[in-house]
C-alpha cells in the first residue's frame, strides 16, 4: 500500500520508524521545509509545498497513494485543511493523529489567549523578561512589543528582517528536561512564558517548570485543524493502516 505521511512531528518520526521495513506498506515522508537539517529519517521523505489542495490532490493522483496519515503540528492547521480536501476530492482515505492538549494543574498560572497576537498584546506595557518558544514563524510580531527583553529558543535561526531590539536566540531542538527548564528560566530571570497548547512530552518541561517558579504562561488555544479518521498515535495509525484504510482501498471507497 503506498502511503503518505504528512510530517514534522515527533509522531511522525515515530510513524516513520514503526513503517521502515514493514513489507505490507511503500511510505513517504513529508516535510515542509522549515528546517535546513531536519532529523534523518528511515523513509523515503519529499520536502516542499504540494502547492495548496490542488497540487497535494495531484500528488495523491500521480503516485497512486492508497492512504494518507496527517501527522502534522497542532498548530499546522493549513496543510491539514489542503489533506482532507485533497482527499475527499481524490476519494483517498486519510487519518489524523490528533495529540492531546495539555490542560492547566494544579498550580498552573495560565492566561488563555486566541493568537500570537493576543499574546503579544497580554504582555502588557511595563518591561518583562519573557521566554518565548512558538518556532520562528511568529517571532516578528513580537517586535510590536519591543519594550521587553525576549529570550527565543528556536532550532534554526530566524529569517525575517524585523524582529524584537531586545531578543538572544537559543538554537535548541527538544525534547527538553524539567531540571534543565527551570534552571534557564531562573539563570535568564525569564518572569513570564508564552506557549502554544502543543500536547505532548516533548516540550512539556518548560510548562512544569514555570509551575515550580510561580511564573505565569501566557498559552495560545489551537487553531481549528481539520482531521479525518482521528487516532492518538503512531501505532493507533498503523493499526488504521493496516484494517481500515486497507479494507477502504480494497473497497474502492
Ligand atoms: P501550515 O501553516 O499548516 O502549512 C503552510 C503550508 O506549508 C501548507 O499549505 C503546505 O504548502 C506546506 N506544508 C506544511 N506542512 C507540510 C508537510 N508536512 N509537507 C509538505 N508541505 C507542508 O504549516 P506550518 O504551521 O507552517 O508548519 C509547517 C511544518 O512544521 C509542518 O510539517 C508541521 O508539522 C511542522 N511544525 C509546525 C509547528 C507550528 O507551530 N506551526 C510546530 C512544530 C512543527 P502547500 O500549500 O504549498 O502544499
Amino acid at each position: 500500500m503506498h502511503v503518505l505521511i504528512l510530517g514534522g512531528t515527533t509522531e511522525a518520526s515515530e510513524l516513520a520508524r514503526l513503517m521502515a521495513g514493514d513489507t505490507r506498506f511503500e511510505a513517504t515522508l513529508s516535510l515542509a521545509g522549515r528546517t535546513s537539517s531536519p532529523r534523518p529519517q528511515p523513509l523515503a521523505t519529499r520536502i516542499g509545498g504540494f502547492g495548496g489542495t490542488e497540487g497535494l490532490a495531484q500528488y495523491l493522483d500521480d503516485h497512486k497513494i492508497e492512504a494518507v496519515v496527517d501527522a502534522t503540528h497542532p498548530y499546522a492547521a493549513q496543510i491539514s485543511a489542503n489533506a482532507v480536501a485533497a482527499c475527499a476530492r481524490t476519494g483517498t482515505p486519510l487519518a489524523s493523529i490528533v495529540r492531546a492538549a495539555w490542560s492547566a494543574q494544579p498550580g498552573d498560572v495560565w492566561q488563555v489567549v486566541a493568537s500570537t497576537q493576543e499574546a503579544v498584546a497580554a504582555l502588557g506595557p511595563s518591561p518583562r523578561r519573557v521566554f518565548l518558544s512558538l518556532g520562528r514563524q511568529e517571532l516578528h510580531l513580537f517586535a510590536g512589543a519591543p519594550q521587553h527583553h525576549y529570550l527565543a529558543r528556536l532550532i534554526e535561526a530566524p529569517q525575517e528582517a524585523s524582529l524584537p531590539p531586545d531578543l538572544v536566540l537559543l538554537r535548541q531542538r527538544g525534547p527538553f528536561d524539567r531540571d534543565a527548564e527551570q534552571r534557564l528560566l531562573q539563570d535568564e530571570r525569564i518572569d513570564v512564558v508564552v506557549s502554544k497548547n502543543a500536547g505532548g512530552s516533548a516540550t512539556y518541561a518548560k510548562i512544569e517548570a514555570a509551575r515550580a517558579l510561580d511564573l505565569p504562561v501566557i498559552m495560545i488555544e489551537r487553531p481549528d485543524k481539520p482531521a479525518g479518521v482521528v487516532v492518538a498515535s503512531a501505532t493507533q495509525a498503523v493499526a488504521w493502516l493496516a484494517h481500515d484504510a486497507t479494507s477502504r482501498s480494497l473497497r474502492g471507497v
